[in-house]
Formats: structure tokens, C-alpha cells, sequence
């Protein structure tokens, strides 16, 4: 098989027969499949899919997830399930229009140094000034306290070589910032501009609540620079009342000036705070590391051997 086209499915009973007809339009000359993965959805979309299956089993796979478990996770079972030397996640909306499909496939044959496309945003001057500024803030902030690389604009609309699905497949963690992994895993990742549609039927699952618990699970995901900022903040109030203290023992027990209860109070409040901080610190750099444990990402990925015996990992 040479394509596997994975496509998350949430409530798109509207979207599902047009994007089918379309694929099948568009990828007419080359050998693939078509992997939908029904998210929990509560309108009829099982039950289109179910159609499509008939109409094209050869062609035609579909997973029916037992609830809504997310884009992510929904993604990552159709990732699973493929074989294909590539594989494309492409959104059942038609926002990712499949006329890009055969290029992205002809730019993969053609260009072996790349491992991935990632489709990026061309007409983001479309959004309106306050969401526009919403993203930039949260790419420039990502980027700062985060080791992992975020390109702004880079949507879900993905193709993939084989090994880097095996990659990606490979992150077991529960959390899924899909836009992180496929940074973090590595290889050498191809930026094509890409223009995205309207969205052609029913509303979108991010509205902007969504799309910020969608950002604070990238940043808590990617960094672990918030938890350090407790510490040092500690620090450097521990810092300050320690000089504050080393005032007042001069001035009242050297100078003979007499210090008011109240500034000795509020120095001491100060100071148990600066401690209290530092402790909640350092009890998160603990939880942070059980935090990083937990989600078992491995050690290294290995992308090439030269000369080595391939059975030792
Ligand atoms: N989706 C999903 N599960 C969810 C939310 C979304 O499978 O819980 C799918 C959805 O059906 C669509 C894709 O993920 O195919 C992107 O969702 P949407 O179009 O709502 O996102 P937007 O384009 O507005 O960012
Ligand atoms: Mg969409």
C-alpha cells in the first residue's frame, strides 16, 4: 500500500460523503486506503461510514471508538492501524482540502531527505486581529520555555513516512499534543503552505475555550518551566527578606534604632512565605519528574544504523 489517509471523525455525518468523493477524485492514481475513525460521534456519522464501508470495502476501514476520546487519540488509533509507506492525517471537514494529497505524495517520492510534510496555514490573515494575536502569543511563549519547536501556523494536516508513524505510535503517553510529538520525535520535517477551506458542514469542536485548554495542555505537555518558576521565585523573596534582615539587625542591635513590631512582622511573613514557596517548588520538581516518568516516552529513536547489528535497539 502506498497511502493510508487517516481521518478523525466527530460528528460529520454532513462532510463524510463529499470528503469520500473527493479522496476518491483525487487520489485516482495511486494505491491507497481510507482509514476513519469515528470518535464518539452522536449524530448519524457511524452510520454513513458504515455505507461507505459497503459501497468500498476494499478501500474503506473504519474504527469505531466507544466514546469521544479526543482528535488526538482518535488520530492515534488510525496511525495504529496503518501499514501504508506513507500515511496522512487529513480533518473530515473538508478545511484540508485532498487536492493536496497527490503533491504531498509526489514531493515525499521526489525528496528522500524529508521524512514529513507538515501543511502550513497560508491564509492566516483571515483570522480575525484577537485570535491572530491570541496564537502569536502562545507560539512565542511555547517556544521560549519549550525545548521542543513550534511553527506557527502548522496545522493537523500531516503525511508521514512509515518510520515516523512508527514514531509517533511509539509515544504512549496519555496526553496527546499531536503538534508536539510529531516536533518532538524529530526527523526532518517539510513546511508546505496550503490554503485551508471553510469548514463545509456542521460547527467546529475548538471554539475559544477549547482552543485555550488545548494551549495550557501544550505548554504543561512541552515544558516544565512553569513548575521551576515556583523555586526561583521562592528563592528570590527568601533572597530580599534575607537582606531585609540583615538591615534590621544593623539598625536595631549596631545603630540602637528601634524597629516597630509591625515591619518585624511583616518581615517574617515575607520570609515564610519566600520558604513556603520554595518547598511547593520542590515538591513539583519531584511531581514533575514522576510527571515525565509517567507518560514512558522512550529514551532515544533511532533513525539510522550504519554497520550495527539490527537486533540490538
Ligand atoms: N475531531 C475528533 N474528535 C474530537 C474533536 C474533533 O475526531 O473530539 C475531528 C473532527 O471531526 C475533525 C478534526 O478532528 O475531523 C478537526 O476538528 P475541527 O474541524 O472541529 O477543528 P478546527 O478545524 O475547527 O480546528
Ligand atoms: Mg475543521
Amino acid at each position: 500500500m502506498k497511502l493510508d489517509v487517516v481521518i478523525p471523525c466527530f460528528n460529520e455525518e454532513g462532510n463524510l460523503n463529499l470528503l469520500f468523493d473527493s479522496l476518491t477524485k483525487h487520489l485516482d492514481d495511486i494505491h491507497y486506503n481510507l482509514i476513519f475513525v469515528n470518535d464518539g460521534s452522536s449524530d448519524k456519522t457511524f452510520d454513513v461510514l458504515k455505507e461507505l464501508y459497503n459501497k468500498s470495502p476494499d478501500k474503506v476501514k473504519v474504527i469505531n471508538l466507544s466514546r469521544n476520546f479526543g482528535q488526538d487519540a482518535a488520530t492515534y488509533a488510525g496511525l495504529k492501524h496503518s501499514t501504508a509507506e506513507y500515511v496522512v492525517s487529513i480533518d473530515a471537514d473538508m478545511q484540508h482540502d485532498p487536492q493536496y494529497l497527490s503533491k504531498m505524495v509526489r514531493f515525499l517520492d521526489e525528496n528522500k531527505e524529508y521524512d514529513q510534510i507538515s501543511m502550513v496555514n497560508k491564509n492566516r490573515n483571515k483570522e480575525n486581529a484577537f485570535i491572530k494575536f491570541l496564537k502569536k502569543s502562545f507560539y512565542h511563549i511555547i517556544n521560549k520555555i519549550s525545548d521542543t519547536k513550534f511553527v506557527s501556523g502548522a496545522s493537523d494536516f500531516r503525511m508521514y513516512r512509515r518510520q515516523v508513524v512508527e514514531a509517533i505510535v511509539s509515544l504512549e503517553e496519555k496526553n496527546r499534543f499531536s503538534k508536539g510529538l510529531s516536533s518532538w520525535i524529530g526527523f526532518n520535517t517539510y513546511y508546505m503552505e496550503y490554503e485551508v477551506n471553510e469548514r463545509h458542514s456542521g460547527k467546529t469542536k475548538y471554539p475559544l475555550m477549547a482552543q485555550f485548554k488545548y494551549a495550557f495542555e501544550g505548554i504543561v505537555n512541552f515544558s516544565v518551566k512553569p513548575i521551576r518558576a515556583i523555586s526561583k521565585f521562592g528563592l528570590f523573596i527568601s533572597f530580599i527578606s534575607f537582606i531585609y534582615l540583615v538591615y534590621i539587625i544593623i539598625k536595631s542591635l549596631i545603630l540602637k534604632i528601634s524597629i516597630a513590631t509591625i515591619t518585624t512582622l511583616i518581615f517574617v511573613i515575607i520570609l515564610l512565605g519566600g520558604v513556603q514557596l520554595i518547598a511547593i517548588g520542590l515538591i513539583g520538581e519531584y511531581l514533575t519528574r514522576t510527571f515525565t516518568e509517567t507518560k514512558k516516552r522512550p529514551i532515544y529513536i533511532i533513525k539510522d544504523k550504519l554497520g550495527l547489528n539490527d537486533e540490538i535497539l
